[in-house]
């Protein structure tokens, strides 16, 4: 199995080592000959903006956007979430989206005071105790379309109620960063969709 982590920017590091700890050997991917490779990809938190423009600089966007297209599985987290959304709300007007998850996600959306923060959060399919999600200057879920199931919202405090985990076929985000914090379940999770995508094909 050949998973990508997206690299034009952000903690494409902590990805591939919480894959690692999924028995993956996971590589970067920062061009398209690159992105051919892969059966699938990791995209991760870092600024949208700056993703944005590196993946036009660096001739991605339509190539991952066709990928997308054509079945590829992708796990977005944070910036990565925004990347997958279709519609982005307080983004740069020249901002763009890989698209994929028919979702509006708000950037930056819990406020400058609580720019970081941790909160338990609950995922259905996930087994055990709620994550520890760390939070960044992160996005929340506004409005998901048909095809979205909400997988994750956070159980308690001031944000909660708020959706913070979607899939959408072989596409699925969080709003947090489960790379950080050392618990795997959900790259795991993610592992075993690309090789469902796989076993499927
Ligand atoms: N606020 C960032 C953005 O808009 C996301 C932050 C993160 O990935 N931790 O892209």
């Amino acid at each position: 199995m050949n998973i990508g982590v997206l690299a034009l920017q952000g903690d494409v590091r902590e990805h591939l080592a919480a894959l690692a700890g999924s028995d993956v050997l996971a590589r970067p991917v920062r061009r398209p000959s690159e992105l051919d490779d892969v059966d699938a990809l990791v995209i991760p938190g870092g600024e949208s903006t700056t993703m944005s423009n590196l993946a036009i600089t660096f001739g991605l966007l339509d190539p991952i956007r066709k990928r997308i297209a054509d079945g590829m599985p992708v796990y977005g987290s944070c910036a990565g979430m925004i990347m997958l959304a279709t519609t982005v709300l307080d983004g740069r007007p020249d901002q763009e989206s890989f698209a994929g998850i028919d979702m509006t996600v708000r950037r930056n959306a819990f406020g400058r005071q609580i720019d970081s923060f941790e909160a338990p959060v609950r995922i259905e399919d996930v087994e055990g105790d709620d994550f520890h999600a760390v939070f960044i200057r992160a996005p929340w879920v506004e409005h998901t379309g048909p095809g979205v199931r909400v997988l994750g919202r956070v159980t308690e405090g001031p944000a909660a109620g708020r959706i913070v985990a979607v899939r959408q076929g072989n596409l699925l985000a969080t709003a947090f960063h489960p790379e950080l914090t050392g618990d795997l379940r959900v790259h795991r999770y993610f592992v075993e969709l690309v090789r469902q995508a796989q076993d499927a094909r």
